[in-house]
């Protein structure tokens, strides 16, 4: 018998109207343990329904109250982040260390948003003659939010603290394959004191319930983290409604190792870019670029450091790669690994499903390093999403820019390199939203993040973020004393622009 985990609407739990229901599976034993409802169009109807009711009274609400209610539920999250942690590592595969260390963080986000509203400021604007003219931010309404399962709460969170911080409603479709965790936040949020009505939760498939989401009239922002597939198909909707969208899409980061970089900790960080979430997150490492002069040295510590990884139970706090996060995607790296072999790359170490003992009744694969590897290649450009890193060599900065750039992505990459005037040049030549230097993959809630090229549009975090949530409006105020009279034949020198 598993659990039923209902949706969450209009403040209190529900069925799908269908009465359908979705099995969530542990990815590590592949058995199903909870199931969701199958959300449908009715359910959304529903769910935009609640939205709408609670959207003026939320949006007319000082910023104060709202941010106050924010911090209230960053303290509850704080408080009860095991059971989420818990249950975040049983749908998602990823090991306990890492949504121990990811989770924790974030009870910031919402602070940081809380802390927006409370200071966020209008402006006023140099408006010529006796005018008066400011601009003021107001929510946009009930936005629809779309969100992926290798980090089901923290991409929630990104989108939802501005969006509520800044007074929209929302109504969140999450993953079918990770939707739970995304439910247990609702709850708290009531219990944190939100309206109902604020923020529901419809589950479901992306076909039914996201696409629903994405077309509903009563929907005035869409924002989707997911692949960049995914993401041309719900700006197509996004479009055709005249909504608001924004998208965090696929990845195929780059990691550019120079020879003045200190070579143990840029092997370290490129361990850590490629294998961290078992290779399933969009910032990636998949891409590692050496020079020349130090790529043997920089594939032989990368081959020895990636064999001795261990692989096990995520809910063994030693384990440091899990399982992928479904049968599906474990096919696909699979089938991505073969394509690799194809093309003529030397698998240096990897390349198979991993098996022995209980790790048979999961969706384990080694992690695997391709070298000789030539760019164009399927394996160096196409978004595998698993723990999968290829390795080229480069020939001075031009060519590492060059190839760091040629491929349809432009999320993320890092430069490791001692010299600080380089990283700085490098920064402004790379095509990526995001470059870190002599680091991989770090996040804050003030540091924006967003894709270029095929990885998105718009961004999240930061300032930018709180605005992205509002539509300005212009007040304009007569100041003159003197009468105007358009119409008046008065020989008066008028003017009306
Ligand atoms: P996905 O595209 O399969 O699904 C994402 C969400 O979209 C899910 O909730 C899904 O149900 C929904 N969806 C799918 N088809 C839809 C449709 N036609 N209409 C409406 N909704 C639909 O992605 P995923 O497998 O859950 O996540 C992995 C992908 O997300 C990777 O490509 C990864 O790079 C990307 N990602 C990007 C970022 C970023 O910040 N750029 C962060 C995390 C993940």
């Amino acid at each position: 018998m598993v659990d039923r985990v209902s949706m969450y609407v209009g403040g209190r739990h529900c069925p799908a109207m269908g009465g359908e229901w979705l099995e969530i599976e542990n990815p590590a034993d592949s058995r199903a343990f909870a199931c969701v409802p199958r959300g449908a169009a009715e359910d959304v109807d529903q769910a935009v329904e609640h939205a709408q009711r609670a959207q003026f009274a939320w949006a007319s609400s000082a910023p104060s109250q709202r941010a106050a209610i924010l911090e209230r539920l960053a303290r509850m999250l704080r408080e009860r982040l095991d059971d989420f942690i818990q249950m975040e590592v049983r749908q998602t595969g990823r090991p306990l260390r890492e949504m121990q260390a990811q989770l924790a963080r974030l009870p910031e986000w919402y602070e940081y948003f809380a802390a927006v509203a409370r200071t966020h400021e209008g402006r006023l604007h140099p408006f010529e003659g006796d005018f008066l003219n400011y601009t003021q931010r107001r929510a946009i309404g009930v936005v629809g939010l779309v969100t992926p399962w290798n980090h089901p709460l923290l991409i929630l969170t990104k989108k939802l603290a501005p969006a509520l911080a800044a007074g929209n409603t929302v109504v969140a479709k999450p993953s079918e394959l990770a939707p739970i965790t995304v439910v247990m936040l609702a709850e708290l949020f009531t219990e944190a004191g939100l309206p109902a009505g604020v923020f529901n939760v419809v589950t479901g498939l992306g076909a039914e319930a996201g696409k629903a989401l994405c077309e509903h009239p009563g929907i005035a922002k869409v924002d989707v983290t997911g692949g960049t597939e995914t993401g041309r198909h719900i700006g197509q909707l996004a479009g055709a409604g005249l909504k608001g969208f924004a998208a965090e899409l696929g990845g195929k980061g780059s990691v550019l190792v120079f020879n003045d970089a200190d070579v143990r900790a840029a092997v370290s960080g490129a361990l850590f870019a490629s294998f961290i979430a078992t290779g399933q997150t969009c910032v990636q490492g998949a891409r590692i670029l050496v020079e020349k002069s130090i790529y043997s040295e920089v594939v032989e510590d990368l081959v020895l450091r990636t064999e001795a990884l261990r692989l096990g139970d995520p809910l063994d706090p030693a384990t440091q790669i899990g399982p992928l996060v479904s049968r599906r995607q474990m096919e696909t790296v699979l089938r991505y690994i073969d394509i690799g072999k194809q093309e003529g790359a030397t698998l240096s170490c990897g390349g198979e499903r991993a098996t022995e003992g209980d790790l048979e009744q999961g969706y384990y694969v080694r992690p695997t390093v391709f070298t000789n590897v030539s760019p164009g290649m399927r394996i160096d450009q196409e978004e595998i999403f698993g723990p999968v890193a290829c390795v080229l060599p480069f020939d001075g900065e031009a060519h590492a820019v060059e190839l760091a750039n040629a491929t349809p992505f432009g999320l993320a990459g890092s430069v490791w390199t001692g010299d600080i005037a380089r990283a700085h040049r490098l920064a402004r030549q790379l095509d990526m939203g995001i470059v870190w230097v002599n680091t991989h993959h770090r996040i804050d809630p003030s540091s924006p993040w967003g894709g270029f090229k095929d990885s998105g549009v718009g961004g999240e975090n930061g300032i930018a973020a709180y605005e992205s949530y509002t539509r300005v409006q212009s007040v304009v105020v007569n100041t003159s004393s003197d009468p105007f009279d358009w119409f008046a034949e008065d020989g008066k020198q008028k003017r009306y622009s």
